[in-house]
């Protein structure tokens, strides 16, 4: 990828070698599936194959991201290059909206050559929405290329994995995760930067989010105040969950909040545990411990214990019940 490429992805080397030789050699799979973590870059990377499946003057059988092709699908102008997602407010990608990709499909096509439909949300079709999608998938109108997106294929239904060929992102390097946060100006002010680079596991889409949800700092202010008063500390933390969210959306923001509070305390463990540290003398979180340092093993229950904790958030477990519990968790 040329210095100046209007793509952008950080990373998965693998993923683009394999896929230029795909290219190279004319065996293309009709429909690809993108399955990875959220926020590593999945989309963008499916726009730059999709360029490489257009482009002028490959450079080595991939995008070279200069020519008018390149150029228009970058900035997601061209005819032939769509894409299509969940909306926003909607569980499910409802079968209306499956039912015009696949219409979209066997329109005849705008300008000749490649089409790529990138289909975002893939594992939360239903399933009329799939049994609406599988003939087209099976069987895609000539030079089309479906790419699905996914997070998660065990929420996915088998007919449609097994309909794609699956191409596997990992999480990103934390060198690949410092070059795409270099210069966001959030991040170099924040205080525990390294601690939310390390609990944004790789994702720099999580890491996005992290920044904005003011997880951070909640699980600064709950650490601070555990040692004088944990049922204090977690009356706080569990108020300040629903702090400035959209009343609409609150009870869904504030339990990933509290997700993002629990990684992030978990990311605090996991670093004494290796320093060989106490957690009561979590530098700079913590003032000087007071108390006899917990032990491996007392980090390594509670270690566990959070992870209950997470998963009870990820179910419908009640926050104000798990903000104690955490509280309860960790050592004093
Ligand atoms: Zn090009």
């Amino acid at each position: 990828m040329p210095a100046s490429s209007p793509f952008a992805v950080v990373g998965h080397a693998a993923v683009r070698n394999w896929l230029s030789h795909a290219i190279a050699s004319g065996r293309l799979a009709g429909s690809y599936l993108f399955l990875g973590p959220p926020g590593v870059g999945k989309r963008k990377l499916a726009v730059e194959f999709a360029a490489a499946l257009r482009c002028k003057s490959p450079l080595h059988g991939w995008a070279c991201g200069g020519c008018n092709e390149c150029t228009r699908v970058a900035a997601g102008v061209h005819p032939n290059v769509r894409q299509f997602a969940k909306p926003e407010d909607a569980r499910d990608l409802p079968v209306e909206l499956v039912r015009d990709i696949c219409e979209q499909a066997s329109l005849t096509r705008l300008e000749p050559g490649q089409r790529v439909f990138i289909i975002d949300d893939a594992d939360r079709f239903n399933e009329s929405s799939a049994n609406a999608f599988l003939k087209t998938l099976e069987e895609p109108p000539p030079q089309l290329t479906f790419v699905l997106l996914a997070g998660n294929a065990a929420q996915m239904l088998p007919t449609i994995i097994s309909r794609c060929q699956t191409v596997r992102f990992s999480p990103l390097s934390a060198a690949e995760l410092n070059q795409i946060t270099r210069d966001w100006p959030a991040l170099a002010e924040v205080d525990g930067r390294e601690l939310l680079l390390r609990a944004a596991q790789g994702s720099a889409g999580k890491l996005e989010r992290l920044l904005d949800s003011g997880a951070l700092e909640l699980a600064q202010n709950f650490i601070g105040s555990l040692k004088a008063d944990p049922f204090k500390a977690s009356e706080q933390l569990a108020s300040a969950l629903a702090k400035g969210l959209p009343a609409d959306a609150a009870a869904e923001l504030s339990r990933e909040r509290l997700r993002d509070v629990l990684g992030i305390v978990a990311g605090l463990m996991r670093d004494q545990l290796t320093a060989g540290r106490d957690f009561a003398g979590t530098a700079p979180l913590l003032e000087k411990p007071s108390r006899e340092p917990a032990g491996v093993d007392v980090l390594m229950n509670s270690l566990h214990r959070i992870e209950d904790l997470r998963e009870r958030v990820d179910g419908n477990a009640n926050l104000k019940l798990v903000c104690d519990a955490l509280a309860l968790a960790l050592p004093g």
